[in-house]
């Protein structure tokens, strides 16, 4: 397993710093520097130029955005420090997924949650914002996460399947991770923007070479005819460069949670450990 530590001399002699800080600050409490060979700073650099990095949903649609009427919203009436599975009419609710000391506790032989859902406090709770325990993505991204040149791609250029993320220290089970975020766009868009060139260079150019298939993401499983995707082209968050493991057990699980509204049909997928993951691990997902 190739590892990244911070001050680790192996290390420093395969990884050199690319870039400090690839949201330039707008992740508040961590920092996401990328480390790659320095021999391809310059393409590193470019790759991370032709995206805008992005801390919640963006979309040119006007009708892809929650309903956010507050007669749609959970919410409880918990005293400070009372929320819990146990409390009445609270909104972490006994058939859902809840948290134990900030920790998502996963059921035991659980790798997909699939439908499974958090509720999370918000400001139309009585509880107390510092005391509740019900609170834990709306706080943000707090591990140490870095960046890395995956694969080098010297004759098509870098792409985003040639980066991956790895953690720089200890995550337990049950940690948030990061929060999925891009462009919501229908999946007709998606099709239109094949065939408008939208995607550039990267689609078919007819000459019998497979298809540049975007980087998306289903928001919800939905026999609808226009579907919810996520693109993470133009717009997106670390989230963008965490590879889809084909072959090892992925380490991280999605899960759907709902702080500010409770519309369905737009889910935070939010990505929690699903096992202890060691300091220098690459991160996936299933
Ligand atoms: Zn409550
Ligand atoms: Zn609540
Ligand atoms: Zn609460």
């Amino acid at each position: 397993m190739e590892v990244y530590h911070k001050d680790c001399l192996k290390c420093k002699s395969t990884f050199s710093l690319i870039h400090r800080d690839i949201p330039k600050g707008k992740e508040k409490h961590s920092p996401i520097p990328c480390v790659g060979p320095i021999s391809l700073q310059s393409q590193v650099n470019s790759a991370l130029s032709n995206f805008t990095y992005i801390t919640t949903f963006v979309s040119e649609n006007p009708t892809l955005r929650p309903d956010l009427n507050i007669t749609n919203t959970h919410r409880c009436s918990c005293d400070s420090q009372s929320c819990s599975t146990t409390s009445y009419n609270c909104c972490i609710r006994g058939d859902g997924l809840h948290y134990v000391n900030q920790k998502l506790v996963i059921p035991e032989g659980i790798t997909e949650p699939g439908n499974l859902i958090v509720y999370e406090c918000n400001d139309f709770c009585s509880c107390e914002v510092k005391s509740c325990s019900n609170r834990v993505v709306q706080k943000g991204l707090r591990q140490n996460l870095a960046v890395f040149v995956k694969d080098n791609h010297s004759n098509s250029g870098i792409g985003v399947t040639s980066f991956g993320v790895r953690t720089q220290r200890f995550i337990e089970r049950g940690s948030f991770v990061c929060e999925l975020v891009g462009e919501l766009v229908l999946s007709s868009d998606i099709n239109l923007r094949l065939k408008s060139h939208y995607y550039n260079s990267k689609c078919n150019s007819g000459d019998g070479k497979k298809a540049y298939e975007p980087n998306i993401f289903e928001l919800y499983e939905s026999e609808e005819k226009f579907k919810i995707l996520v693109d993470f082209q133009r717009y997106g968050n670390i989230c963008r460069f965490i590879q889809k493991s084909s072959s090892v057990a992925p380490n991280l699980i999605p899960v759907k949670v709902f702080v500010e509204h409770s519309d369905p049909r737009f889910p935070s997928i939010c990505f929690f450990a699903n096992r202890d993951i060691l300091a220098g691990e690459e991160l996936t997902y299933g």
